[in-house]
């Protein structure tokens, strides 16, 4: 055994070697808590297999998440060196389904290059199939302009409501394998025909979505005996990271493809938190009435992070009743510091707290020491990441986009869309996507010229593009503005630019050229230029990930610009956009992460923030997002989340909420945060001079914003304000600030200072 190997091997502790060892034939499970080795011991099997000869290319590694996927793809490099890392397989469930759906497309009434409908085009489809199915009931005919409801928004809007219900059925449909059929015999006649119209629609603009990826591969390997048998030949060894979060489907699938046994999952129940895509943690339970032959093993010691942080996460689990019953959880590190828990006036406040400590951090660490790379940011909702995306920037501390809404950026999104539509379809939407994008109107402006677009659109059954190129080369005399026709015009005319040069295939044989072109191209616009650059990054990214065998192609020259490696970019690319996941740049790794809760998965930091803990985040309560019911199992699901969250630390955990949002609401702390024991935790929540310099700028909005009005209070606040060292309590015209704001009836801050709403 090479030494690298026998050297990790023995770092790994008795159980942990016992399962990285254990026989290949009998079928293994892991379950563990947070930070016990349950990915070291996968790395540490790999190395078992690969010493025990079997070739990397026969073992497959799944895992959830992309960010999971390169965090073993980086461990295993450590270790066994890149070049046979780069042989095995590491891929998530979606994207090793697409691979797979790809070479078979014939087989699943697909051509190769077939779309995948994200959350939006999905979204779409299904306010399409609900209008059908209404249209069929009421005898109208589908398609003319006045039953599309086109000119009608109200209409519109009324549909896309009802759509979100109809999505989130249809994706609970879809994880958990029920047909139209199934749904008929259930006695859901509806379902079974929303269900039917949509698939009907998907197959008809050859597109499938993040659920039919999965299903299709089990139909592939179900009635393709070729199919099954060369997935057989080709995966010897199967490992699953993260399995708590496998669908049912995704588990048929695994079933399958491990019908020889090779199989080995690791999971935690209680960092269940994809429920809302269908994660089914009855995974477990089929796991053992399948594989009758498995062997269990535990891992109880958590080697990630401090006592405290350990203790107090699973005090908040233990909350929890649907759980795994006898797993235990001991950490043999010392205490370490106590949680801090950080109150907040305002979402400004509480990022010029975290940018404050991660610069004390900076300037205390040793030299040469990544410093900002052990720090991160964790938040629920993309949204909270902004303020500090640009503090952070603002303040020159590196951070990495890795989780960042780049791929939600709208010229990242046109470009991408610009590169789908070089691939044969007959769905226009992506043209649709980029023009939106890019014309640079006002909301309400926009919305108006869209509209009327594929008001035309449909009239005329033409597609989208070549409404707008008639519209605004004045072919149709229109109602709009000579500007809004100037801007129309210029969009047009920079979709066949970017268009012309994706087409040429540049992005994928020359950098450079791109590099030239696109700024060229795009000379005025600074941000599609830094868009292009980070794009190309994704190239290397791309490149790296691809077979030897491939690049050698690539270098070559065989398969320079073919349209299959632009549709392999494209997959790789639409999987990142889906997840929102940015590979953490190599000249990037001194930086601070910023990333959501359910992306930092499997991830871990010295010093982590959770950032925004209130109350309407976590948990958040939301109609149909996974709906957090008062005592439903989602409110569970939430406190699941905010422990994966908690053990992502090693060292310091901070958990921070804000008292006022930014329309001036009253925030309330994450009910979980009292489940933490006062032990373990500090709590910061007076006043401090940054807070009331905060609530001074807060104050001086509320009284631009409020009208005024002479307040009977302000006696109690004064003196509040100067006993907390209000800095310019005294001061004249801070006194005639808090007279106004406290004229604003309701007004939250007041409640700050103790003073009672008014009647
Ligand atoms: P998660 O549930 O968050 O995915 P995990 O169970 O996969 O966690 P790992 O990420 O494998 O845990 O390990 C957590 C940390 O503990 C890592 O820093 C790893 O290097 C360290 N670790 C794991 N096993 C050992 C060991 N036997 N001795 C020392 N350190 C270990
Ligand atoms: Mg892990």
């Amino acid at each position: 055994m090479p030494d690298e190997y026998s050297r990790y091997l023995q770092s790994l502790n008795d159980k942990q070697r016992e399962a990285a060892c254990s026989d290949i034939s009998i079928p293994l499970m892991i379950v563990a808590g947070p930070g016990s080795g349950k990915t070291s011991t996968m790395v540490g099997r790999v190395l078992m297999l690969l010493n025990e000869g079997v070739s990397p290319s026969n073992i497959l590694a799944m895992t959830f998440t992309t960010a999971a996927a390169s965090e073993m793809r980086e461990r295993i490099c450590a270790v066994a060196g890149k070049a046979r890392a780069k042989e095995l397989t590491i891929s998530t469930f979606h994207s090793f389904s697409l691979q797979l759906c790809r070479s078979h497309a014939e087989k699943i009434e697909r051509t190769a290059e077939f779309l995948i409908y994200g959350h939006g085009q999905q979204r779409r489809a299904i306010i399409e199939a609900v209008r059908l199915l209404e249209n069929e009931k009421s005898g109208q005919q589908h398609n003319s302009c006045k039953s599309s409801g086109i000119e009608n928004s109200n209409g519109v809007r009324h549909f896309k409501d009802r759509s979100k219900k109809w999505q989130k059925f249809v994706i609970q449909a879809k994880a958990s394998g029920r047909t139209p059929e199934d749904c008929r015999k259930m006695g859901d006649q509806i379902g079974a025909e929303v269900l039917g119209n949509y698939n009907d629609i998907l197959r008809s603009c050859n597109a499938l979505d993040y659920h039919d990826l999965i299903i299709c591969s089990v139909k592939l390997l179900t009635e393709y005996d070729a199919v099954y048998k060369e997935c057989q030949d080709s995966w010897k060894a199967i490992i699953v990271d993260e399995f708590q979060d496998t669908s049912a489907t995704q588990y048929r699938l695994l079933r399958i493809l491990a019908s020889h046994n090779h199989i080995t999952v690791v999971g935690d129940d209680d960092q269940s938190i994809f429920s809302f895509n269908g994660a089914d943690i009855s995974g477990f339970d089929s796991f053992r009435k399948d594989f009758t032959s498995y062997k269990e093993i535990r891992l109880v010691r958590n080697y990630r992070s401090t006592r405290s942080i350990v203790e107090a996460a699973s005090c908040l689990i233990q909350n929890n009743t649907k759980r795994c019953p006898s797993k235990n959880f001991l950490s043999e590190n010392a205490y370490g510091s106590k949680i801090t828990i950080k109150e907040c006036y305002n979402e400004d406040a509480q990022c010029a707290f975290v940018v404050d400590k991660i610069l004390e951090i900076a300037s205390n660490s040793t030299a040469g020491s990544s410093s900002y790379g052990n720090i991160a940011i964790l938040y629920r909702r993309q949204v909270t990441g902004r303020v500090f995306q640009t503090t952070l920037r603002n303040r020159k501390i590196p951070f990495n986009l890795h989780g960042v809404a780049f791929y939600r950026k709208k010229v990242v999104r046109a470009i991408i869309a610009m590169l789908k539509t070089t691939l044969p379809t007959c769905d226009d939407s992506p043209y649709r996507k980029v023009f939106k994008a890019l014309l640079p109107l006002e909301k309400e402006e926009k919305k108006r010229v869209i509209e009327h677009v594929e008001k035309i659109t449909e009239c005329r059954k033409c597609s989208f593009i070549s409404a707008a190129c008639d519209i605004f080369n004045a072919k149709i005399s229109g109602t709009f503005k000579r500007s809004q026709l100037t801007q129309g015009r210029k969009v047009l005319q920079t979709l066949e630019m970017i268009s012309r040069l994706v087409r040429r295939k540049y992005l994928l044989e020359q950098r450079a050229v791109i590099d030239v072109d696109g700024g060229k191209l795009l000379n005025e616009d600074n941000d599609v230029r830094s868009v292009l650059e980070y794009l190309l990054d994704d190239v290397s990214d791309f490149l790296s990930t691809q077979s030897t065998d491939r690049k050698e192609k690539i270098e070559t020259g065989e398969e320079k610009g073919s349209v299959s490696l632009l549709n392999s970019f494209i997959d790789y690319i639409t999987e990142r956009e889906r997840e929102n996941f940015r590979s953490r740049r190599r000249d990037n790794e001194n930086s601070v992460t910023l990333t959501t809760i359910h992306q930092s998965k499997g991830l871990e930091w010295d010093t982590v923030f959770i950032v925004k803990a209130n109350e309407t985040e976590i948990p958040l309560l939301h109609e149909f997002n996974g709906a957090a019911t008062e005592n439903g199992t989602s409110l569970e699901e939430e406190r699941r989340l905010l422990y994966v969250a908690m053990s992502r630390a090693r060292q310091k955990l901070f958990i921070l909420y804000v008292t006022v949002d930014s329309n001036w609401q009253m925030l309330q702390p994450s009910r979980f945060l009292k489940e933490i024991p006062d032990h373990l935790r500090e709590i910061q929540a007076e006043v401090t001079r940054n807070d009331l310099k905060t609530t001074h700028q807060v104050i001086a909005k509320g009284t631009e914003r409020f009208s005024m009005d002479l307040p009977s209070k302000k006696q109690s606040i004064e003196a509040d304000m100067v006993q907390n060292n209000f800095p310019d309590a005294q001061d004249g015209a801070s006194k005639e600030t808090i007279e106004s704001v406290e004229a604003c009836n309701g007004s939250n801050f007041l409640k700050r200072f103790g003073v009672e709403e008014r009647s």
